[in-house]
């Protein structure tokens, strides 16, 4: 006798749901998982927020200003104890945050993360939003934190559950702002150390910049890749001056050469230069890279889970360039591997994003975290443990106070 198609199509639905085969791996499958087989407690019951200070081996100069570690760690706690991190690593020339506003806001967020069921994570981030606008730092950090979460409630590391794309990817180490003889030797260095990227801090001014790029050229040799970030600090005239004048060094894009709001002139230096332009403080959310895809202001994107606000927000700004064709980066402010690890997440799950910058724990005079990514020779690898599948130092841990 002949089954009629929906006979069979209910016979298998029954099969589905009693095997759990049916929305395999939608939020709401993963949470009754969760929930039902091994009784975990979901919703959140307690939000620490640990403000820190990290030394720094060397100033590190951008052409913004200094930039210095003081950030924000937060720690979430479920009804049965279990824990999730996040971190926020304000800056404020780039997202207007310091840790004494992300501390004041992140209280007023906790209230939002509290007795939430952390895969309710989109709504809370939606309702994180409706608290305040922008606080990009603060509210990475809470999501972080959900994200942690939800990986270590279902025995996953993040970037499976986000859809893994890629193992292992290659960050850059940066050469902060100097004399063009000092970059040198520290792009040197960096090579010795196995980094096969090199990214150039310039955008102070034009002479110099391209006294700074020409020497480190000349002291790594043609076989390392280098990428420069002028940080708005050129107008559009100095910007295509200098990145004409670099035209022969082999340079494989330039990050943000005019002012971030200078949407025009970012699109005329796209146009002209013979370097592929990166837009990076021009584009935070979801709606600056529908902007800059919509004027052709720039074909390559930096994001940041700092400038976006988190995970979430990061794939979708991947999601928008992917869909335009272009490609991206993830980079970072000042964070310890503790959000360069979240970050890292991203990088293995979005196909566009094809350059990182995740290297700025390399500067910290500690790395407070135990687990986590792990660099070697410039390769970045993530491990396999559930959620961020990283631990805050206890040691370190001990001396900070919660806020
Ligand atoms: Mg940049």
């Amino acid at each position: 006798m002949r089954t009629s198609r929906r006979v069979f199509f209910r016979g298998l639905a029954g099969v589905g749901v009693g095997t759990g085969l049916v929305n395999l791996c939608t939020p709401g499958w993963l949470a009754a998982q969760a929930e039902t087989k091994q009784g975990r407690e979901l919703r959140i019951a307690d939000v620490e927020l640990f403000p820190y200070v990290l030394e720094s081996k060397q100033v590190t100069r951008i052409a913004l200003g200094q930039v210095a570690a003081a950030g924000v760690l937060v720690r979430l706690r479920t009804g049965d104890g279990l824990v999730g991190w996040g971190e926020a690593s304000p800056y404020a020339p780039i997202t207007g945050e310091t840790q004494a506003s992300c501390l004041v806001m992140g209280k007023r967020l906790a209230e939002v993360v509290r007795a939430r069921n952390v895969f309710d994570l989109a709504r809370i981030v939606a309702d994180m939003d409706a608290v305040t606008a922008g606080n990009p730092s603060i509210k990475a950090a809470l999501e972080m934190g959900l994200w942690d979460l939800c990986g270590k409630l279902t025995h996953q590391p993040i970037c499976h559950l986000l859809g893994r794309y890629r193992e292992s990817f290659e960050t850059d180490r940066t050469v902060y702002l100097d004399e063009p003889p000092a970059m040198a030797e520290k792009a040197k260095e960096v090579v010795r150390e196995g980094y096969k990227v090199v990214k150039v801090k310039v955008g102070q001014s034009p002479e110099l910049d391209m006294a700074r790029v020409h020497a480190i050229r000349a002291a790594v040799g043609a076989k390392v890749r280098i990428r420069i970030d002028a940080n708005q600090g050129w107008t559009r005239d100095e910007a295509l001056k200098v990145l004409r004048s670099l035209e022969r060094l082999d340079i494989e894009l330039c990050e943000q050469p005019v002012a971030s709001s200078d949407w025009e002139g970012l699109r005329q230096v796209s146009q002209h230069s013979p370097i592929p332009i990166m837009a990076d403080e021009s584009v935070h959310s979801p709606s600056d890279a529908i902007e800059c895809v919509r004027r052709a202001a720039a074909g390559l994107i930096n994001i940041k889970l700092m400038k976006s606000g988190g995970i979430l927000q990061s794939m979708r700004i991947a999601a928008i360039a992917e869909a335009a064709h272009l490609q991206c980066m993830l980079g970072s402010m000042v964070e310890t591997r503790l959000a360069l690890t979240a970050a890292a997440h991203v990088v293995s799950a979005q196909r566009c994003v094809v350059y990182a910058d995740l290297d700025t724990f390399t500067e910290h005079k500690i790395d407070p975290v135990v687990g986590g990514m792990q660099v070697k020779d410039g390769l970045v690898t993530l491990p396999g443990t559930p959620g961020l599948g990283l631990d805050v130092d206890p040691d370190f841990l001990k001396t900070l106070k919660p806020a």
